[in-house]
């Protein structure tokens, strides 16, 4: 026991001492007066000092009962509770955020400790599931540069083979191409997200007519449906104008835009809406693609996220991560609605006025 304790001890007896002995000669002091008027008694000096000596040992005992009681109640209903929460503390900071308290039961005496340590879980739940999403985010960035530089490695050796025909020659070289951009597109997409998570870009606010960006956008996917067959539908209203930021949004119908002809097979049909009222502006882009089944819709806005792994190589799993992060933004709302086989339609809604501040609480 070190002299901390003691000295708590010590002042704690004395605190209980000064509080029975007020209590104590109150009443007594009372109890006399009462006694020496209705009985007509008189108490001699003698009388009084002897009883004041055996009173004053007396509240010397109680003092000293409720200081042990009050030490028994302390360690019991503080002093375990808070090594509990300590010892769980210093778990998560030495990193292994696994640690859960267990509650103290319906007891009334521990609520509070209940609701610390029900906040106190919640917090190393979160902790958690954010140390995942770091491991798992490294894991995926890693795994993502790794394959194109090693199909870079592989074409670069065949590459160096005597002999080569031509036509392998030229095939090789494209793979490198090919991977190569891959690999930027992949850095360029990583470090956009970055920066659109730690609100580093500073959306502008301007006003552009929206049914002339989506055309465009559209128009650069032309080769790409030409090459594939699809017939492309347009219900575009004219001259839909809104207060938003025009270069964000370009990120947004270029990704969906994308993910649509890559996911619908030749012959297929891409289909883009765009109506308006007053306050709001609704884009549908629908494809008659492969579908999303339920259990992929569920994480398909999640960072690296494939589904289909068939297309993963035209891919990184980050585009719908950004179209979700630049809609949040904008505060705006994005919803899938698919049937496997049948195709998806991606539907966003903007508000027409500045729909740049305060972002929506998750
Ligand atoms: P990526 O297209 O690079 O794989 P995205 O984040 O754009 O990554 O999409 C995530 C996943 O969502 C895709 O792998 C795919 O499974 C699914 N997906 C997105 N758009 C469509 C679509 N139009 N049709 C079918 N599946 C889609």
């Amino acid at each position: 026991m070190n002299y901390k304790k003691i000295l708590h001890g010590i002042s704690n007896w004395f605190v209980f001492f000064l509080l029975a002995a007020f209590v104590v000669t109150c009443c007594m002091t009372l109890f006399i007066t009462v006694m020496a008027d209705t009985l007509d008694l008189t108490f001699t000096e003698e009388n009084i000092s002897a009883a004041a000596k055996l009173t004053f040992g007396n509240v010397l005992l109680i003092s000293l009962l409720f200081t042990v009681i009050d030490a028994m109640r302390r360690k019991l209903m503080v002093d375990r509770p808070t090594k509990r929460i300590i010892s769980a503390g210093e778990k998560i900071t030495s990193g292994d955020f696994s640690v859960r308290i267990e509650s103290f039961g319906d007891n009334y005496a521990y609520e509070s400790f209940n609701s610390i340590i029900d906040c106190f879980n919640k917090m190393a739940q979160e902790l958690g599931s954010v140390e995942m999403l770091r491991t798992d985010f490294i894991a995926n960035v890693s795994h993502e540069l790794k394959t194109p530089l090693a199909v870079m490695q592989n074409y670069g050796t065949m590459l160096g083979s005597p002999d080569l025909p031509d036509e392998k020659r030229i095939e090789y070289a494209k793979g490198i191409t090919d991977n190569s951009r891959r690999l930027a597109s992949l850095i360029t997409n990583i470090l956009k997200l970055n920066k659109l998570e730690n609100q580093q870009i500073f959306p502008v606010s301007e006003r552009f007519d929206l049914s002339e960006q989506l055309c465009q956008s559209l128009l650069q996917f032309e080769e790409i449906w030409e090459q594939k067959g699809i017939e492309i539908e347009t219900d575009i209203e004219d001259e839909i104008n809104i207060n938003s930021d025009s270069e964000l949004l370009g990120l947004v119908w270029n990704n969906l835009f994308s993910n649509a002809f890559k996911f619908t097979e030749s012959g297929g049909t891409v289909l883009i809406s765009l109506t308006a009222d007053e306050s709001c502006a609704t884009i549908k882009i629908s494809d008659t693609g492969c579908g999303i089944s339920a259990e992929t819709g569920a994480h398909i806005f999640e960072k690296f996220y494939q589904g289909d792994t068939s297309h993963a190589m035209k891919g990184n799993g980050l585009g719908l991560a950004l179209v979700k992060r630049v809609v949040d933004i904008m505060n705006g709302e994005i919803a899938v609605e698919s049937k496997v086989g049948m195709g998806s339609t991606f539907t966003v809604r903007l508000k027409r006025g500045d729909n740049i501040g305060m972002e929506k609480a998750d």
